[in-house]
C-alpha cells in the first residue's frame, strides 16, 4: 500500500469523503489517505494528525514528496487536538484503531468539532460501543459497509450530526444500515461469527460452573440475534 494504491479498506473509506471536503485524518500514520485524496483532487485541504513521532515523520515525508505542503498540514497531536478552528474541517476520518480508542478520542475532543462534520470511521472491533457513542452524541449513521481484506472483516461507519435517533440493541450490534441492507459480505461475516459464537457457547456450557451466568446469557443472546438476522 502507498499513497497511489490504497488498500481496499482505505479505498472504501476514501469513497465516503465528499468532493471538496476539508478533511482531518486522525491517526493518519503515513498520511496515505489524505495524500491520495489530494492527488485525486477529491479534497480541498487536509490535516493529518498523528500522536507518534515515527508515523508523523513518515507523513511529513510523503506530503513533501508529493508537493502537497500547501494543502496538507501534518500535526503531531493527540486525537482531535490536531484540529484548529481555522482549518474549517468538514469531514473527520479515524481509521485502523479500536472502537474504544475512537470513542475516547471523540469524547475527549468533541469540543474541537464544530458540529457539522461528517465522521468516517473504520474501527477494528468495538463497533457496538462506537455506534452507542454516536447515538448518545447526536449523530445519525448514514452509511455503513463491511468488507473483507487479508482475512479480516472491516466495518466502515459514516455518521452525520442530525435529529436524534434511537437505535435498538440489535442495530447497535449489527449496524442499522448493515442489518437493513444485508449485503453478501455482511451475511458471510455473520455466518462465520455465528459458527464461532456457537462453539464458544458450547464451551461455556460445558464449563458452566466457572463461567459467569451473565456472560453466558450475553453470548446466548448474541447467537439468537445472529440467527434471526441471517434468517
Ligand atoms: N489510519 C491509518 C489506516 O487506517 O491505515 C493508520 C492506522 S494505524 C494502525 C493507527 C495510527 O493511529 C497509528 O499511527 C497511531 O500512532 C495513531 N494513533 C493512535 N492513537 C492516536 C491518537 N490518540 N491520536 C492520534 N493518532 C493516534
Amino acid at each position: 500500500m502507498n499513497e497511489q494504491t490504497l488498500s481496499m479498506r482505505l479505498e472504501r473509506v476514501a469513497a465516503h469523503v465528499p468532493q471538496g471536503a476539508r478533511l482531518a485524518d486522525i491517526g493518519s500514520d503515513h498520511g496515505y489517505l489524505p495524500v491520495a485524496l489530494a492527488l485525486r483532487g477529491t479534497i480541498e485541504a487536509a490535516v493529518a494528525g498523528e500522536v507518534a513521532h515515527t508515523p508523523y515523520a513518515s507523513a511529513q515525508r510523503n506530503v513533501r514528496r508529493n508537493g502537497l505542503e500547501q494543502r496538507i498540514t501534518i500535526r503531531l497531536a493527540d486525537g482531535l487536538e490536531a484540529i484548529q478552528a481555522q482549518d474549517r474541517i468538514s469531514a473527520v476520518s479515524i481509521c485502523g484503531m479500536g472502537g474504544d480508542t475512537m470513542c475516547e478520542i471523540l469524547e475527549r475532543g468533541k469540543a474541537r468539532l464544530s458540529g457539522g462534520e461528517r465522521l468516517i470511521l473504520q474501527p477494528n472491533g468495538g463497533e457496538r460501543e462506537l455506534r452507542a457513542w454516536l447515538m448518545a452524541n447526536g449523530y445519525r449513521i448514514v452509511c455503513e459497509e463491511v468488507l473483507r481484506e487479508n482475512r479480516f472483516d472491516y466495518e466502515i461507519i459514516v455518521a452525520e450530526p442530525g435529529a436524534a435517533v434511537v437505535y435498538s440493541a440489535e442495530e447497535l450490534y449489527f449496524g442499522p444500515v448493515l442489518m437493513r441492507e444485508k449485503s453478501p459480505a455482511f451475511v458471510t461475516k455473520w455466518q462465520r461469527m455465528l459458527r464461532q459464537k456457537q462453539q464458544t457457547l458450547a464451551n461455556f456450557e460445558r464449563a458452566r460452573d466457572a463461567i459467569a451466568q451473565h456472560k453466558l446469557q450475553d453470548f446466548a443472546r448474541q447467537v439468537g440475534w445472529i440467527t434471526q438476522v441471517l434468517a
